[in-house]
């Protein structure tokens, strides 16, 4: 079942009532995110749990799924990175807040201004992301761009043998 997410959320409060937020984003709304990204098309499915665990601490635990397309650094075509990610968020007002979580949550500042949805799933897929993303199989980026197989390439010879052969015959 998938809702329409709304822009900005009250983390506080949702946790507060113990919400859940699931729905679609469109990638193009991840700003800082965009400029990374080969085709900004395609939309990602968000769960978002807000509630209050036994201590007492304010969490977010959400999922994103989908895929986004990257810029292959090696070959420059298009690579894609399929996204699975969950994460827990504490919520927290300030560092000094942030330094008591436990290590079981990552720290989100909180402030008085309600949160863009769209800033914490950009946050989450940045993290996901590769420094320098490259096609898993090299074999995919050394392939020709004609998409033809080339068969002088692979039969010609190794300088190398060739050299051992004619010392061969001295
Ligand atoms: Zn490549």
């Amino acid at each position: 079942m998938s809702q329409r997410l709304p822009q900005r959320i009250d983390l506080l409060a949702m946790a507060d009532a113990g919400r859940t937020l699931e729905g679609r984003i469109e990638v193009t709304s991840l700003d800082r995110v965009l400029p990374l990204l080969h085709d900004t098309e395609g939309v990602l499915d968000v769960v978002m749990r807000m509630d209050t665990d036994p201590d007492g601490t304010r969490f977010l635990a959400g999922t994103i799924e989908g895929r986004i397309q990257l810029l292959c650094q090696r070959c420059l075509e298009p690579v894609v990175l399929p996204l699975n990610l969950a994460f827990r968020l504490g919520l927290v007002a300030d560092q000094e807040e942030a330094s008591r979580l436990t290590p079981r949550y990552e720290p989100l500042i909180v402030t008085a201004e309600p949160t863009r949805l769209a800033d914490i799933v950009a946050d989450e897929v940045l993290l996901a992301m590769p420094q320098v993303p490259v096609h898993p199989e090299q074999e995919k980026c050394l392939a020709p761009q004609t998409g033809t197989d080339s068969p002088e390439e692979t039969q010609r010879e190794n300088p190398f043998a060739v050299l051992a052969k004619l010392k061969d015959q001295l």
